[in-house]
C-alpha cells in the first residue's frame, strides 16, 4: 500500500493514508485527498483559489482512473464547482461517458446535487489583475482598457506567466487489494484563453492507471504532455518491459521531439510500477514528491531525478 503525490499533495496524504490503513480503496483515498487541495484557497494552482483565465473565470479541469477496470471519469472547463474530482468520479460512476467539459460539466454537477459557489478569491484576483496589466508592454495597455474580449488571442501570447501558470496536483494509490487509483486537478494554466484543457482533464495525457503495469501522473506544461500522452507512455514502456525508471526517463526523453525549446521544457511526473515502488521524475532540477505508506508516522519528500531534455539519445 501507498500514496504517491505532488509537492503539493503534502496537505492530502494523511487523509488518503488514513483510508488505506482503514483497508479503503484506492479511488476513495486519492478522492478524499484530492478534495483536500481543491478546498486549500492558498493553492492557487487548485481548485478554490486558483488563478483565472484571461477573462478572471476560474476554470477547473480534473480526472480519475480505476486501474482496476480502466474506467475513467474527467471533467474540463468548469466553472462554480469547487470538487472537480468529485464530480470527475460521478462522470466515471454514473455516465456511459468518460469526460464532459463546461456548460455540460457544470450542468451535471448542478443535477448530482453538487453546490455551486464562487471560486475566486479575492488575492487570485488580485494576482490576475496586476498578472494581465503587469505582463503587457506600455503600448499595448489599452487592450486592457478597451476591453480585452477581441484581444484574448494574442494576449494569450503576451500573458503566458511562467511564475502563475504551473501547478496541479496528483494522487496515486495503491490498496490493500492491490488496485490502482490515480487522480489529478489543476485550475489550469494561469490567464489560459477560455475553454482551454490542459493534460489534467484528458486520459493518457496527464493521468493513466493499470493495476496490470503502474501508474503515473503529470505537472508542468501540459500542451506537452497532451502531444506526447505522457501518462499512457509511462505505463506502456514498462507494458513493453521497461523498468520503472526507464520507463519515466523515456516517456520524458519522448518530449524532446515536441518542442523546438527542450531547454525550456517543464514537465514534472509521479509514477508507481505495480508493485506500488514510487518515483518522481522532471526537468526542472529542484522540485521534490511526497509518498508515505500506512506503516509510516510522517510522508517521506524526496527529489524528482533530473531528465535533461537537450541531451542526446
Ligand atoms: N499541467 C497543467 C496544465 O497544463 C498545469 C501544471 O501542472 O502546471 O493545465
Amino acid at each position: 500500500m501507498i500514496i504517491v503525490t505532488s509537492a503539493n499533495g503534502i496537505v492530502g496524504i494523511q487523509a488518503a493514508v488514513a483510508i488505506l490503513r482503514d483497508g479503503g480503496t484506492a479511488l476513495d483515498a486519492v478522492e478524499a485527498a484530492t478534495r483536500l487541495v481543491e478546498a486549500n484557497p492558498d493553492d492557487h494552482t487548485v481548485g478554490y483559489g486558483g488563478y483565472p483565465n484571461l477573462l478572471g473565470e476560474v476554470e477547473l479541469d480534473a480526472s480519475i482512473m480505476d486501474g482496476r477496470t480502466l474506467h475513467a471519469g474527467a471533467v474540463g472547463a468548469l466553472k462554480g464547482y469547487k470538487h472537480p474530482i468529485s464530480v470527475a468520479r460521478k462522470v466515471m460512476e454514473e455516465l456511459p461517458h468518460v469526460l464532459l467539459t463546461a456548460e455540460g460539466a457544470a450542468r451535471f454537477a448542478a443535477e448530482m446535487g453538487f453546490e455551486q459557489e464562487n471560486l475566486l478569491t479575492e488575492a487570485a484576483a488580485e494576482v490576475y489583475r496586476q498578472g494581465l496589466s503587469g505582463a503587457l508592454p506600455a503600448d499595448k495597455r489599452d487592450w486592457l482598457n478597451d476591453g480585452i474580449a477581441g484581444n484574448l488571442a494574442r494576449l494569450a501570447r503576451i500573458t503566458a506567466d511562467p511564475e502563475h501558470a504551473a501547478g496541479t496536483v496528483n494522487f496515486i494509490a495503491q490498496d490493500s487489494a492491490g488496485n490502482i487509483a490515480c487522480a489529478v486537478s489543476t485550475s489550469g494554466w494561469a490567464w489560459k484563453y477560455p475553454g482551454r484543457l490542459g493534460d489534467s482533464p484528458i486520459i493518457g495525457a496527464g493521468n493513466y492507471a493499470d493495476n496490470r503495469y503502474g501508474a503515473c501522473a503529470c505537472t508542468g506544461w501540459g500542451e506537452l504532455a497532451l502531444r506526447c500522452s505522457t501518462a499512457h507512455s509511462v505505463v506502456l514502456y514498462q507494458r513493453l518491459g521497461f523498468g520503472l525508471e526507464q520507463a519515466c526517463r523515456q516517456a520524458m526523453r519522448d518530449l524532446a521531439a515536441a518542442t523546438d525549446a527542450p531547454e525550456h521544457a517543464i514537465m514534472n511526473l509521479v509514477a508507481i510500477n505495480r508493485d506500488g515502488r514510487p518515483i518522481g521524475m522532471t526537468t526542472v532540477p529542484g522540485r521534490t514528491f511526497v509518498w508515505m505508506t500506512p506503516e509510516m508516522t510522517t510522508p517521506v519528500e524526496e527529489p524528482r531525478l533530473v531528465v535533461d531534455l537537450t541531451a542526446k539519445e
